[in-house]
Formats: C-alpha cells, sequence, structure tokens
C-alpha cells in the first residue's frame, strides 16, 4: 500500500473514532438538555394557561375557551353563562391577615367553587381575587340556583391561620346571547353587573341590566370627585334623632354623612360610600364626620341643648387603622367632647378581621369611655355568640327587621328574639327605620328600648334639628303614651 494511502486512511480512521468518543461524551448532556427544554417549555406552557397558586385555568385560557363555547352554542342555537366573582373585601383581608393567608383563602374560594358546579362547567382564577365560571347550555334560572349556591357555600367558616373567617362574594352573571356577541362583551357585562352587586351591598348575585353601563359611568365619576370634594369640604354631616321609647325623650343623634355635589346636588351616602370604601378615602371622610360630630354635640351641649350621646358609622376601614383609638382620643380632647356623648356604630363585618385584633380594639375604645354598638344587625354574619363575647352596648336592629314586622310573622319572631337575647346579656337595643305607628306599637309591647326612623324625623341638618326639637320632642312624648317628659340618655 502506498504510504500516503495509509496515511490519509489512517487520518479517517482516527478521526472517525475522535466523533465517536465525542458523540458519546456529549451524548448525556445533550439529552439533558432536550429534556430540560421540553420541560420548561411545558412550564412556560402552564405559566401562560394556568394560574399557579389555584391551578385553575388563567384568563389567557378562559377567553380562549369562553370563545369556543360561544362558537359551539352559536351553531347549536344554545346559550352559555358566564358569573363573574369576587371576593368582598379581598385587599382589606389581605392587607390585614397576610399575603400567605390571602394565598390560602383564594385556594380555598378556588375548591369551593369547584364543588358547586358540573364537571363540564369551566372554573377559572382571572385576577388577583376576580374568578369566572362558565356554565355551558344555561338558563337564567339554572345560573340563579348555581349563584345561590355558591353565596351559600362561600358563607361557610374558613379556617385559616389557625382562626375562622367568614367571608362573602359578589357575583356579577351575563349570558349568551342576550347580554354580548363575543367573549369580551360578555365580560364587560358580567363586570357591570358584578360592579351592580357590590354597589347594592356585597354578598349577592346580580344579572347584567343594560342600565348597569351608566351605572359604571356613575361610579367612575363618583371616583373621579371624591378627593376633590372632601378637599373642598363638599360633605355635610345631617343628624337623626334616636328616641327613648319608655318616655319619648330624646336620647341620642345619629351622624350620617350627605355630599353637596357642585353638579349632582345632595347625595346621600348610598351613592357615595361605597366607592370611598374601595379607594380608602372613606378614612380621612369618616375622620372628618367623626369630627364635625363631636364639635357639633359639644356645641349642643354648650348651649343647654341636649344632653344627647352622638352615633357616627365607623367604616370596618376606619376600625382597622392602627392608630384608631389616638386618633378619636385626639378628636376628643380637641372639641372638648366627654367620651360617654359618644358613640361608635361598627358593623357585623369586623368579624371578618382578626378577633385578638376585634379585641384589643374595642377593649382600647371602652376603656376610653365611649360606648360602641353593631350597627344593622341581622345583615352580616350574624352571631350572637360575638354578642356575648364583645364588649358592646346597643344592638342597631336593621330597618329591612323592622319593615316585616307588622304583616310578616317570621320577621317578627325574629325581632322578639333579638330584643330578648341582647336584653338578658345586657345590651341595649335600637330599632332602625321606624315608619309607622304599628311598628312602634310591637316595638313598644316587645320592650325594645329605643327607636329611629322617619316615624319621628328624617336625618336633619343641624341647624333645622334646633328648631325642629320643641315640635319633635312633644310628638315623641304624645306617640310614647304620654309620659312625662325627661331629657337625658339611658344608663
Ligand atoms: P345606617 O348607619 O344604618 O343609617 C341608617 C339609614 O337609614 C340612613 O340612611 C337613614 O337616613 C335611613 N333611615 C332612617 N330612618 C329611616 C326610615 O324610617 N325609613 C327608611 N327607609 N330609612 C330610614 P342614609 O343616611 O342614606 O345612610 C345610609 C348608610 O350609609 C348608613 O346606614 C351607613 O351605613 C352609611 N353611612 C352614612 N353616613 C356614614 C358615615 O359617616 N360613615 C360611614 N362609614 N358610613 C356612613
Ligand atoms: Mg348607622
Ligand atoms: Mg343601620
Amino acid at each position: 500500500m502506498p504510504l500516503a494511502f495509509v496515511q490519509s486512511h489512517g487520518v479517517y480512521w482516527i478521526s472517525d473514532l475522535v466523533l465517536l468518543a465525542a458523540v458519546l461524551w456529549l451524548f448525556p448532556s445533550w439529552m439533558k438538555v432536550r429534556r430540560e427544554a421540553r420541560l420548561s417549555l411545558a412550564a412556560v406552557s402552564r405559566l401562560t394557561w394556568q394560574d399557579t397558586l389555584t391551578a385553575l385555568p388563567n384568563r389567557q385560557q378562559y377567553m380562549e375557551r369562553l370563545d369556543q363555547e360561544i362558537r359551539t352554542a352559536r351553531h347549536a342555537d344554545s346559550s352559555v353563562a358566564l358569573l363573574l366573582l369576587d371576593i368582598d373585601r379581598f385587599k382589606l383581608f389581605n392587607d390585614s391577615l397576610g399575603h400567605d393567608v390571602g394565598d390560602q383563602l383564594l385556594q380555598e374560594v378556588a375548591h369551593r367553587l369547584k364543588t358547586c358546579v358540573r364537571p363540564q362547567d369551566l372554573v377559572a382564577r382571572i385576577g388577583g381575587d376576580e374568578f369566572a365560571v362558565t356554565l355551558t347550555g344555561s338558563s337564567v334560572e339554572a345560573s340563579r340556583k348555581v349563584a345561590m349556591r355558591v353565596l351559600e357555600l362561600m358563607k361557610l367558616p374558613v379556617a385559616l391561620d389557625g382562626q375562622e373567617f367568614r367571608v362573602t362574594v359578589s357575583i356579577g352573571i351575563a349570558l349568551f346571547p342576550q347580554d354580548g356577541e363575543h367573549s369580551k362583551s360578555i365580560m364587560r357585562s358580567a363586570d357591570l353587573a358584578m360592579y351592580k352587586a357590590k354597589e347594592m351591598g356585597k354578598d349577592r348575585f346580580s344579572f347584567y341590566v343594560p342600565e348597569s353601563a351608566s351605572s359604571l359611568d356613575e361610579r367612575l365619576f363618583i371616583e373621579n370627585s371624591l378627593q376633590r370634594g372632601l378637599a373642598r369640604g363638599e360633605f355635610r354631616v345631617f343628624y337623626q334623632p334616636q328616641i327613648d321609647i319608655a318616655d319619648g325623650s330624646i336620647l341620642g343623634m345619629e351622624a350620617l354623612v350627605r355630599w353637596q355635589h357642585p353638579e349632582r346636588g345632595l347625595l346621600s351616602p348610598t351613592q357615595f360610600i361605597g366607592v370611598a370604601e374601595d379607594t380608602g378615602l372613606i378614612v380621612p371622610l369618616g375622620q372628618y364626620v367623626l369630627r364635625t360630630a363631636c364639635q357639633q354635640n359639644a356645641a349642643w351641649q354648650r348651649a343647654g341643648i341636649g344632653p344627647f350621646r352622638v352615633a357616627v358609622n365607623l367604616s370596618l376601614l376606619q376600625f382597622r387603622q392602627h392608630d384608631l383609638v389616638e386618633m378619636i382620643e385626639s378628636i376628643l380632647q380637641e372639641t372638648g367632647l366627654a367620651p360617654e356623648s359618644l358613640e361608635l356604630e361598627i358593623t357585623e363585618s369586623m368579624a371578618m378581621l382578626n378577633l385578638h385584633y376585634i379585641m384589643e380594639k374595642l377593649l382600647a375604645l371602652k376603656e376610653l369611655g365611649v360606648h360602641i354598638s353593631i350597627d344593622d344587625f341581622g345583615t352580616g354574619y350574624s352571631s350572637l355568640g360575638y354578642l356575648k363575647r364583645f364588649p358592646v352596648d346597643t344592638l342597631k336592629i336593621d330597618q329591612s327587621f323592622v319593615r316585616d314586622i307588622t304583616h310578616d310573622v317570621d320577621g317578627a319572631a325574629i325581632v322578639t328574639a333579638v330584643i330578648a337575647i341582647a336584653r338578658s346579656l345586657g345590651i341595649d337595643v335600637v330599632a332602625e327605620g321606624v315608619e309607622l305607628r304599628e311598628q312602634l306599637d310591637f316595638l313598644q309591647r316587645n320592650a325594645c328600648s329605643k327607636v329611629q326612623g322617619y316615624f319621628f324625623s328624617p336625618p336633619v341638618p343641624p341647624e333645622d334639628l334646633t328648631t325642629l326639637l320643641p315640635g319633635l320632642r312633644e310628638t315623641a312624648v304624645a306617640a310614647m303614651g304620654a309620659r312625662p317628659y325627661r331629657e337625658g340618655w339611658l344608663t
């Protein structure tokens, strides 16, 4: 063999060997790279399609599948219902208990939601505390039933961080084809319906109605002008008398805020308190009401009118402020009002806060000497258990129950039972929304201690109240059975 041939073939042979060794050496690493690439591709696709916290489909996947459902329903001439669900006051929950507990709550809500629907229905987490449910082939009636089931199930206590909490949700419902032709328009309709449910007091569902669009515009309008209204001093405080059922004496006044809007005229709190709560502006607004009411009461007392106890509504967001007690103490000092002349109205929604925190704040407020009442009793997380535990002085029966007492046996039974229990616990009872003579008679017969309502007076500006007082006293004394008039509050 010529030398050249051996040399060249030897070189080929050696280079083949080197190549083979390199391939064998690199193969496992190459396979590993491929495997990892495949895994990360799956992870990326999971991330873009799935919510990592709850393992539910995310917004992107949800919208695509909703589109598919709508296409199928269009061909089959059937319907699709979209339930959009938002946890009430989730931010408050998250901020006060920490994000880990907030995450656990989201997981629990996801789990409960899945148990409310059929396997073929789609449940997704489409934003922070927003969930969406698609009910295939669903009618108005069927979606109403599911919404009711969801509301009920959500209300069951949730054990988080070694404590029990209660959460509620608001649900907006929109249907294809009547409320939108495409996924985006149905989503918008459900969103508007959900806002409506929130506006109506949360913990409820609402179907989309075309006017919801204008109510969203209204909400945005309010949101935009609230801050300016506060800065310009457009808010006013009205007062509604609370009357002793025993003898008709005027014991107190509830301070109720109004907004003298430059374009809209006088707005009632139901038109802006919800927005003020959602934006956090309720904190400065509530502080303004508290200061004004204390100043007013001190002025009345200096003028020899009263003495009354002025009751101020406290939002949950205010109750959560760490410097709440100091803030109240400094307003009392600044206005010169005695603590026993101030009552704070807190709603049952405070039960969603940490029990230890509630107890600590209530005890500190009691120590300060102010009175505490539970407002709208019976509409929230009504638990007679915490009435016993918390140091509250008064319970205000919500007007929805009072409205029913004369024509609904169950309504009457509820009111009688609440009065009896409160009395046995040494707690005072105020009935709100008394409009009729028959309601007053019923409450008198059943030993309710105070009444408040249009029967005596609507909330009025302080300047009107001074002129109205003499007439009101006469009416109240006459209504209670013409017993001698006694000024001052019940102790
Ligand atoms: P609330 O604290 O339960 O106040 C009682 C509401 O019932 C008032 O509505 C009052 O005007 C109304 N009312 C009184 N008597 C009758 C009656 O005989 N019949 C009927 N139908 N209604 C009666 P208003 O003033 O519109 O206030 C609504 C709610 O807004 C209040 O309910 C309270 O939750 C909230 N709110 C009012 N002012 C403030 C405030 O300064 N701070 C906070 N956080 N909330 C406030
Ligand atoms: Mg109130
Ligand atoms: Mg009330």
